[in-house]
C-alpha cells in the first residue's frame, strides 16, 4: 500500500500530526520502536503529565521558549493551549488548572492523556506498528531534496508520498528518545544546532551532599556565578539529590548551568533567608541567642533551618557543636550567617541526557516552514516535537510544542 504519510516516532507529536494528516483524509502509518506508544509521555509531570499551560498572553507564551518562540507564533495560533483543551476534552479528557496555569487531566494520570491519543488514532484510521524500529532513510539518488523510502532494522523498506520525523530529542534515552532523526537530518542536510540537556538537575563537588538527599527546600533564593559575577538568580523550590540539586528553580536554569560550565568554574549560592536582609537575620539571631543563653549551638538552629540540614551547617561553620550560644563571638556569627545567606556550592556539570527532561539545540528552525512544519530542504519531509531547536520552561510548554506542531504538520501534508 503506498501510505500519503509515513511518521517515525509514536510520542505526543508524532501521534498530533499521525492523527491529524488521517483526520483530513491521508492514509497514514506511524511507526513506534517501543513496544507501546507514548512511553515519555507516561512519565510526563511525575506520572500526572501537564499537558499545557493556560497563560492567556500569547506573546508572554511564546516568550517562554525565549528567541525561538517567535518560530511558534503561527502553529499556537492554529492550535492554542485553549484547543489542546477542547481537543483533549473532545477525546474524553477532562483536565483542571493548577498552580501557574499548569493543566493536568482532572484525573492526575498521563495514561488518561495517552489512551485520548490512540482513540484519536483509531478513529481516523492510522495504521500504527509498534516495535519497529527505522534504521536508515534514503533520499532519492537523482534528486537528493527528496525521500525515496526508509529501511527498517528488520530489513523491510517501506515508501511513503511524505515522511515526517518526530522521534524526540536525547533526553531519557531509556524512553526510546536516543536522538538518531538528529543524525538522518544531518546526513540530508540539515543543520543541528548542538543538542544540550536542558531542564536538568546538577550535580555539585561537595562530596558531603548526599548528606542532604531527599530534602526539599521551600521559599529560597538561589543564584548562579561565574568570576564573582551574578548569571541568574530565582526564587522558589528545590531539592537536594544524592550529588547534587534539583527541583523547579534548577531544573529551570539548569541550560544555562550547562552553558556556563563550557566558559569555566560556576557556583551557586542559596539564600535560605531571602526574606531577611543579613542585618535583620544577625539581629534575630543575636537576639536569639541572648534570649536562650544557655543552649548548646546544635539545638538553636530549628527554627533557621530544615532539621537535616543543621548537622552540615554546624560542621561548615566550624562552631563548636555544644558550645553554649551566649558565647559565640561575632566572627563565628558571622561565618554562621554567611552560610545562611550565601550557602556555596561548586557545580561540577549538569546531570546530562540521561536526566534532562528536555533537549535544547535540534533542527535549525530557519530550515523549517513555520506554516506547515515542512522542511525547506527535503520536499517530502516534515518535522515536529522535541527534535526541533524549540525548548521551554516547566508548566506544559513542551508539551505544547508538540501538540501545535504536530497539529500544523498533520495539516501541512493535505
Ligand atoms: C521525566 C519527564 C517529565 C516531563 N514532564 C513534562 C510535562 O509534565 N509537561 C511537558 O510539557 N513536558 C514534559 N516533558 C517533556 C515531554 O515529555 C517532551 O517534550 C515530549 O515527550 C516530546 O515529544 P516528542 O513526540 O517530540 O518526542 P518523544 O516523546 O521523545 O517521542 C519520540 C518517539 O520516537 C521513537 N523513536 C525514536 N527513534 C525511532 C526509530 N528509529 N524508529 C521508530 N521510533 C523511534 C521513540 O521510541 C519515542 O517513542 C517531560 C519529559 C521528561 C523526560
Amino acid at each position: 500500500m503506498l501510505y500519503d504519510l509515513i511518521v517515525i516516532g509514536g510520542g505526543p507529536a508524532g501521534m498530533m500530526a499521525a492523527g491529524r494528516a488521517a483526520e483530513n483524509g491521508a492514509r497514514v502509518l506511524l511507526l513506534e520502536k517501543n513496544d507501546q506508544l507514548g512511553v515519555k509521555l507516561l512519565i510526563t509531570g511525575k506520572g500526572r503529565c501537564n499537558i499545557t499551560n493556560t497563560e492567556p498572553e500569547l506573546k508572554k507564551f511564546i516568550g517562554q521558549y525565549g528567541q525561538n518562540g517567535k518560530f511558534l507564533f503561527t502553529a499556537l495560533n492554529k492550535f492554542s493551549p485553549q484547543d489542546t483543551l477542547l481537543f483533549f476534552d473532545n477525546l474524553g479528557v477532562a483536565t483542571k488548572v493548577e498552580r501557574g496555569q499548569r493543566v493536568f487531566p482532572a484525573s492526575d494520570r498521563a495514561d488518561a492523556v495517552l489512551s485520548a491519543l490512540i482513540k484519536y488514532l483509531k478513529k481516523n484510521q492510522v495504521e500504527t506498528r509498534l516495535n519497529v524500529e527505522v534504521e536508515k532513510i534514503v533520499t532519492r539518488l537523482r534528486d537528493k531534496n527528496s525521500i525515496e523510502k526508509i529501511i527498517l532494522t528488520n530489513g523491510q523498506e517501506l515508501i511513503a508520498k511524505n515522511y515526517l520525523i518526530a522521534t524526540g530529542g536525547k533526553s531519557y534515552p531509556g524512553t526510546g528518545s536516543t536522538g538518531t532523526g538528529f543524525e538522518w537530518l544531518k546526513k540530508m542536510g540539515h543543520h543541528i544546532i548542538q543538542p544540550q540537556p536542558a531542564l536538568v538537575p546538577i550535580v555539585v563537588q561537595e562530596p558531603w551532599i548526599h548528606e542532604l538527599e531527599g530534602l526539599s527546600l521551600k521559599n529560597v533564593a538561589i543564584s548562579l556565578y561565574q568570576n564573582n559575577k551574578k548569571m541568574d538568580s530565582r526564587f522558589g523550590e528545590a531539592i537536594f539529590t544524592h550529588n547534587g540539586l534539583s527541583g523547579p528553580i534548577i531544573l529551570d536554569m539548569g541550560k544555562k548551568i550547562g552553558e556556563l560550565l563550557t566558559k569555566g568554574v560556576v557556583s551557586l549560592k542559596i539564600d535560605f533567608k531571602p526574606a531577611l536582609d543579613e542585618k535583620t537575620l544577625d539581629q534575630r539571631i543575636q537576639e536569639d541567642f541572648l534570649n536562650f543563653k544557655d543552649k548548646m549551638f546544635k539545638n538553636s538552629l530549628a527554627w533557621l533551618l530544615p532539621q537535616k540540614m543543621v548537622p552540615v551547617i554546624i560542621k561548615l561553620s566550624g562552631i563548636e557543636t555544644n558550645k553554649k550560644v551566649n558565647i559565640i563571638n561575632k566572627i563565628e556569627r558571622q561565618k554562621l550567617l554567611g552560610l545562611l545567606k550565601n550557602f556555596t556550592l561548586q557545580v561540577k556539570k549538569t546531570a546530562g541526557f540521561g536526566a534532562a527532561i528536555i533537549t535544547a539545540g535540534g533542527v535549525d528552525l530557519k530550515e523549517i516552514d513555520p506554516q506547515t512544519m515542512r522542511s525547506k530542504i527535503i520536499d517530502n519531509l516534515y518535522l515536529s516535537g522535541e527534535i526541533l531547536d524549540l525548548d521551554g520552561p516547566t508548566g506544559g510548554f513542551n508539551l505544547q510544542v508538540c501538540w501545535s506542531t504536530g497539529y500544523v504538520a498533520g495539516n501541512g501534508i493535505v
